[in-house]
């Protein structure tokens, strides 16, 4: 009996106990649980809101084709667990509705870091859209195309990036190496000084052959050159010939090229700069190369030219003139001068804006169109502000005439206009090599969203 009123009594007592260790317990671990679920939710509805507006934008602005290739993601496989985001230094990615999504899609240069940290293997690296085919030239394991002699390397093949485009070009002079000597005063003729082709002429060099580098730019690089500035440029390691192991990891911009301008000073590489190829064709056994220079003949042609193309010109009288460049450097060397920029795209409306932010500088846009129907969202914003402003004269639907010493003559809207100038800075987007390989009978195939 005594017993038993003894633990009667104790239950309220273990009772009250247990509420307050349910309570502390509450206290001690599920309200931070609670807590940090919350932080973790409203920062994925923050995220997925940014990802949202991006996409949004890259709609808005037409830039939903990615340039070759990209991951492509099987939204029933994702788990959305955001590895790929991270992953992605270009921020091409983004989780929405809890499935990773590419919504920067021009904004992928293919590097495959997305499919590798991807814990599920639900993305594939594929080439082209069902919308938009792109041109892939066929080329066997010694990077030799169906024409015996021609050879392609680096980006022109599809796979991008610094570390394979090297290899790639290694590779591909080794196989060069290999051919039978030809008559013709070069072994061979290595078009493009980007990753792919600064790598196969150290291999040239080492195997001692005749050989000559040509690009149409006035400096090495090639894609690199055209990062903008202070771009910390992704890479693995990479083996070049006569250097041995390069072990960047992250690196500048500017960093990259200074080595490269290096391991050419030191190699003594054969680089003809500002030297664009413009023919290619056969003749005795050996190939003919046209540039806008001389004509060069040699046993093997090594095509590392990228897929940026060959800057579109206009084609108008004066063009010749030192003052007409395809590129913005240096904004600065524009100072205080009068700048006309033709062209409608991001570079050219980044280039009328930057000249602009230059004091004394009076900037024109001359575009052909009616509107700018494919421009990133900010700089759609910042263009018209700065017309508004009076910082920059946009002429839609202007043509260039004539270029002058000092002045260029429009046409705009079907009324003739001649203004002032010091510089002519031209952005009309690029011509791909599709047709010179097509017209070479190189074997190109259009894929449309295939591994
Ligand atoms: C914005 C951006 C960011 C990138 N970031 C990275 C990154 O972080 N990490 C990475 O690994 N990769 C990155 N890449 C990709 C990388 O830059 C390219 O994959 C690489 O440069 C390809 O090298 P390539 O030698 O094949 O061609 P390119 O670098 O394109 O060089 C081709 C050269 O050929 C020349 N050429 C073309 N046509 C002719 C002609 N008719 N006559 C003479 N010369 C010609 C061009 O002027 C050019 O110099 C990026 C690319 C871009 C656009
Ligand atoms: S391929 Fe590279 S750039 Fe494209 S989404 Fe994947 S990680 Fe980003």
């Amino acid at each position: 009996m005594r017993r038993t009123r003894t633990a009667c009594a104790a239950v309220p007592s273990i009772a009250a106990n247990v509420s307050e260790l349910t309570a502390a317990t509450f206290a001690l671990y599920f309200l931070p649980l609670a807590v940090i679920v919350l932080i973790y939710t409203l920062r994925r509805r923050r995220a997925e809101s940014r990802y949202r507006q991006a996409l949004v934008e890259a709609v808005e602005a037409g830039l939903t084709e990615p340039v070759s290739l990209h991951p492509v993601i099987d939204a029933a496989i994702c788990v959305g667990s955001a590895g790929c985001v991270d992953a992605c230094p270009e921020q091409a990615l983004g989780i929405i509705g809890g499935k990773a999504q590419l919504i920067s899609p021009a904004a992928c240069i293919g590097h495959g870091a997305c499919a590798d940290a991807c814990p599920v293997s639900a993305i594939t690296l594929v080439f082209g859209s069902e919308r938009r085919g792109v041109d892939i030239p066929m080329v066997n394991p010694d990077f030799e195309t169906n024409i015996p002699g021609i050879f392609i390397a680096g980006e022109l093949g599809g796979m991008g990036l610094i570390r394979k485009a090297s290899e790639q070009g290694r590779q591909a002079i080794k196989s060069i190496a290999r051919r039978p000597r030809s008559s013709a005063p070069l072994d061979v003729v290595i078009v493009g000084a980007g990753p792919a082709g600064l790598a196969a002429a150290l291999g040239a060099t080492e195997l001692k052959l005749r050989y000559l580098v040509i690009d149409q730019e006035p400096d090495l690089g090639g894609a690199i050159f055209h990062f903008p500035r202070n771009k910390i440029a992704m890479t693995a390691p990479v083996d070049l010939p006569i250097i041995g192991r390069v072990e960047f990891s992250e690196v500048s911009k500017e960093t990259l090229l200074a080595f490269w301008q290096d391991v050419v000073a030191r190699t003594g590489l054969q680089i003809s700069f500002g030297t664009r190829m413009d023919r290619l064709s056969q003749a005795d056994g050996s190939f003919r190369i046209e540039t806008n220079a001389d004509v060069l003949h040699a046993g093997s042609v090594l095509l590392a030219i990228g897929r940026r193309g060959t800057p579109r010109k206009l084609e108008v009288p004066g063009e010749e003139l030192s003052k007409v460049v395809y590129r913005l450097i240096d904004a600065e060397q524009y100072r205080g001068q009068r700048v006309l920029v033709v062209g409608g795209g991001d570079s050219a409306i980044e280039a009328a804006l930057a000249c602009a932010a230059e004091p004394g500088t009076t900037v024109t846009v001359a575009y052909r169109g009616e509107a700018f129907s494919r421009l990133k969202g900010k700089n759609r914003e910042l263009i018209e502000a700065a017309g508004a402003a009076g910082r920059v004269d946009v002429r839609m639907k202007a043509e260039t005439q004539r270029i002058l010493p000092d002045a260029v003559e429009l046409l705009v809207d079907g009324t003739p206009l001649t203004i002032g100038n010091d510089a002519v800075i031209v952005q009309a987007g690029g011509i791909l090599p599709t047709t010179l390989l097509r017209d070479l009978g190189v074997t190109v195939e259009t894929m449309y969203g295939t591994a």
